[in-house]
This record gives C-alpha cells, structure tokens and sequence, in this order.
C-alpha cells in the first residue's frame, strides 16, 4: 500500500451542539488549507469532509506555482517531494491544423523570481496530503475533523437587517443512513465543498441570487493512461491541443508520474449543449479523439486505459458574470459564512486552474476572521469586504483570462497565433511568462506590447 492510501485518523467526532470558532464544510484542497490556515491562527476549527480518505477528485492533476507557493508555506511540500510526481518544464500548445510550439517554463524558479513552474500529480495523492496536514493543525490548535460526514444543511437565523449563518447539520455515512443527525455551530462557517457546496448554495439562496450558469460552468472529463507515446519521463512537458472537435475547450495530456498521464477534455457547458446531434458526451468525444484523430491515434497505439479511472465533473468559471446581481463572480459570502475555490466559483476560464485560488482564498479567510472580533457571529461587513478583497486580488486575471478563452473560439486566430509562435521565440517567451506571471498577462492586453510581439517581424 502507498503512503497516500493508508487511512487518516482524524479521531472523535464532536458531541452534537458543540460550538466552533470556525466550521469548514469540505476537505479538498480549499478546505484543508482553510481550516490549517484558520487553526495556524489559533482558531478552534471543525473540519468536515463527506468521503473518507484517500479519496479521489476528477481533475488534470496540474499543480502551479501559485499552488506550490501555499503548499510550502503549509509544510506539505516536503511531503510531496516525498511520493512520485511529474516535474513540469514546459507547456506545449497545439493549435486545430496541427501546429505546436512548446513554451519553456523557468524551473524552480518560483521562489526566487515571483515566477511560477509546477507539480503533476493524482489528485488522490495531493489532496491526501493536503487533508492530513489540514487534519493535524488542527487538532493541535484544539479542534476537531470529522470524515465520511455529510453536511445536509446548513443553519441560518434571521437577525436585525437579514439572515446570518449559523452552523450545520448532517449525517455520517450519508443522507439515507441511519446515524442520528448532528449539528454544530460556529461565529463563522466556511464553504469548501466544491461547485454543489451547500454554503455557498445557502448563500445565493438566502439572497435570490443564481448559483449556477451554464456560461460560466465548464463540464470536464478525465482519464488516466498508461504509456503514451512522447510523454516518457518524470520531467518534461504537459501538453494542451485546441483541436476542432473540442472548440472553444481544448484537449490535454498531463503526466502525472513516469508512465502514466492523465488525459482530458474540457468544455463550455453551454458550448456543449449547442454541439448537440452532432458530437456527443465529452467521453465520446475524447474516445474519437484517442481512437481516430490522425495527431493523437498514432501515439495512443501502444497504450492502456488505466480501468476505472473514467470520471466526468464540473468546472465553476471565474469568469465576471453579466448583470452580476451583487458580487463578482458571484455572492460567495455572508453574514455568518465565506466561501472558497470551486465554492466560490474560482476557476482559471482560461487554463481551467482552480487549486491555486482555492488555496489563496483560503488563506484570505483567515485574514479576515478575527475570533476576537467576531465572536458574536463573523458580521455582514467584513463579508462584503471579503468579497471586494477577493476580486482586487483575483478579478483582474480572471478577466483577462476570460478573453483569452473568448480568443480560442476564433479557430483562426489560434491557428495563427499557435503558428507564429512556433516560428519566433519572443512569443514563446510571452506565453511561457504570461502563464507564469501576473504583470506579464496585464501586458497582454496592451495594444503596443501586442502589436510589438505579434505582428513586427
Ligand atoms: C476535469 C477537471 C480538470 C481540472 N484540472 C485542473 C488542473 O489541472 N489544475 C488545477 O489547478 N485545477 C484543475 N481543475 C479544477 C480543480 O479540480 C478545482 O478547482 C479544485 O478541486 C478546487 O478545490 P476545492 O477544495 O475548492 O474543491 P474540491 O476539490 O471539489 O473539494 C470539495 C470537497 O468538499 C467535499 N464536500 C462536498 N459536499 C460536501 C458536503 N455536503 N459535506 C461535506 N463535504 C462535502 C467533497 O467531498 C470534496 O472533498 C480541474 C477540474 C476538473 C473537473
């Protein structure tokens, strides 16, 4: 058995009625960081995860530097370095007619120049780390974990000016189980569980607002497989294909350790709906794709479909929704409760990355709950300028990633682009610092830097 699949003890459940400083509602990345975070604080924190680990999450396993940077400071670096994972040293960018470059990322450099490189692994193994470091901050700080508990509501009151959040209740081992319901409460609840979490579903509802949107939901689906032909090693390249039958998604390729790749499809959901009648699931779609495409036939010929690791989920998009009825992307906090990552719709539109702000958001949390303070309940204010903070933070790389996703639904424009920076370096540059760095992707949308970079010779 691997390190990654032994059980976690998390200990005793609470008793029924016990109070939190804070509740975290969900253990995947966002949440065990939330609750560490919380608990580094010295906050009494009760985490809760509806499965029980090691637990797997569809995904393409790509862990950036924003990630890595958050995963160091919570000591759960040296534990990765410590289980096998894939190096990334480049990105290649395939366009619809075939042409490739491959963009050079500058390695283990995210330290030292605020640039990022990354990790690939399964998911199964990051997140377990992730949960156990969670887990052990805080139960140190005098908390509580709870595991295979599922949070089926969550409490709210009504108070002078509108609702607040109150706590949760559920079950051990699923709503139609028999095991008695519990409740606990705490002065701030956070929602980490992903793109159906029941906080920030509570949140919206409680203020009429939407949760869900198709033009911001992206469906995802993933594979692992063995021995794919030109993605041997243990470093190298993840490879990203905007190919014509997964327009405006793209294809991927990302290895997760020698041998194995992880390799998926993601897409609008709205997009997908109107290739109704003519292409099918995403799953249809990726098995044309491996079995027929003359690019990809050839190098999946000697390869195996690791068994059971076909697994379709959803994506919730940063992207800054039209009309935004309150906050952008979308309310994710309130009196009594804040949201984050999937919670919080967060995801990269562009690279489909959500980890890194899952984590960021996570520890944003923590910044702005102050036990002390908020003792009588976390207060309407300072969710409002969680919220404000959040996008300051986030709402300008969202944006600009956004219109490059719009930008890859121009087929020729991508093909163009994928093919002039095969042939002038100074473009690979670009893309390599404009996925690395921050500054550089505000450049980006400088009509001179543009003009330079693109189109002068
Ligand atoms: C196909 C695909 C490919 C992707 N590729 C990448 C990539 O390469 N790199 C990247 O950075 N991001 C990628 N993403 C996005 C990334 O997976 C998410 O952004 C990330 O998992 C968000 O972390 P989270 O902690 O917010 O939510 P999650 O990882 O979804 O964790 C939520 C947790 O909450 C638990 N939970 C849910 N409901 C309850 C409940 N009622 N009670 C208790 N617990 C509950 C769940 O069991 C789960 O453990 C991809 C996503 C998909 C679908």
């Amino acid at each position: 058995m691997e390190s990654w699949e032994h059980p976690i003890d998390t200990g005793e459940a609470p008793e029924d009625g016990s109070h939190f400083d804070v509740i975290v509602v969900g253990g995947g990345p966002g949440g065990s960081a939330a609750a560490a975070y919380n608990a580094l604080k010295g906050n009494k924190v009760l985490l809760i995860e509806k499965d029980v680990w090691p637990r797997d999450k569809p995904c393409g396993d790509a862990v950036g530097g924003k990630s890595l940077s958050h995963v160091e400071e919570l000591g759960v670096l040296p534990m990765i370095q410590a289980t096998p994972y894939y190096q990334v040293d480049s990105i290649v960018f395939g366009s619809a007619n075939g042409s490739q470059v491959r963009v050079m990322l500058p390695e283990e450099s995210y330290e030292a120049k605020g640039l990022m490189s990354g990790y690939a692994l399964p998911r199964v193994q990051f997140d377990y780390m992730m949960f156990k470091r969670g887990a052990e901050l805080v139960r140190e700080n005098g908390g509580s974990v709870i595991q295979g508990f599922s949070v089926n509501e969550v409490l709210a009151e009504e108070e002078e000016g509108g609702s607040k959040i109150i706590g949760v209740s559920g079950k051990s081992g699923g709503r139609r189980s028999d095991n008695p319901i519990l409740s606990f409460t705490a002065s701030v609840t956070i929602g980490a569980g992903g793109y159906n979490c029941p906080v920030s579903r509570k949140i919206v509802e409680l203020h009429d607002e939407p949760h869900k949107d198709n033009e911001h939901f992206c469906g995802g689906y993933r594979e692992y497989w063995e021995n794919v032909s030109g993605l041997e090693g243990g470093t190298g390249p993840i490879e990203i294909h905007f190919i014509d039958e997964v327009l405006p998604g793209y294809f991927w390729l990302f290895p997760v350790k020698e041998g194995v790749v992880n390799v998926g499809i993601g897409m609008l959901i709205s997009e997908q709906r109107k290739q109704k009648g003519m292409k099918k699931s995403l799953k249809q779609i990726q098995k044309w794709v491996i079995e027929e495409h003359p690019r990809f036939k050839e190098r999946f010929s000697g390869s195996r479909l690791v068994p059971g690791s076909e697994k379709g989920w959803q994506l919730p998009f940063g992207s800054p929704r039209k009309n935004a009825p309150s906050f952008q992307p979308r309310r994710g906090a309130m009196a009594g409760a804040m949201s984050v990552g999937d919670a919080a719709s967060l995801v990269d539109p562009f690279s489909g990355e959500g980890i890194g702000n899952a984590l960021l958001t996570a520890k944003m949390t923590s910044v702005h709950f102050d036990k002390s303070l908020h003792s009588d309940g976390f207060p309407e204010g300072a969710a409002a300028e969680y919220m404000e903070d959040l996008w300051n933070e986030l709402g300008g790389e969202l944006s600009n990633s956004t219109k490059l996703q719009r930008m890859m639904k121009m087929k020729r424009l991508t093909n163009w682009f994928v093919k002039r920076a095969s042939k002038k370096p100074e473009i690979g540059e670009m893309m390599s610092e404009m996925i690395a760095s921050k500054e550089t992707q505000r450049a980006l949308w400088s009509p001179w830097f543009l003009f330079k970079t693109l189109v002068l010779p």
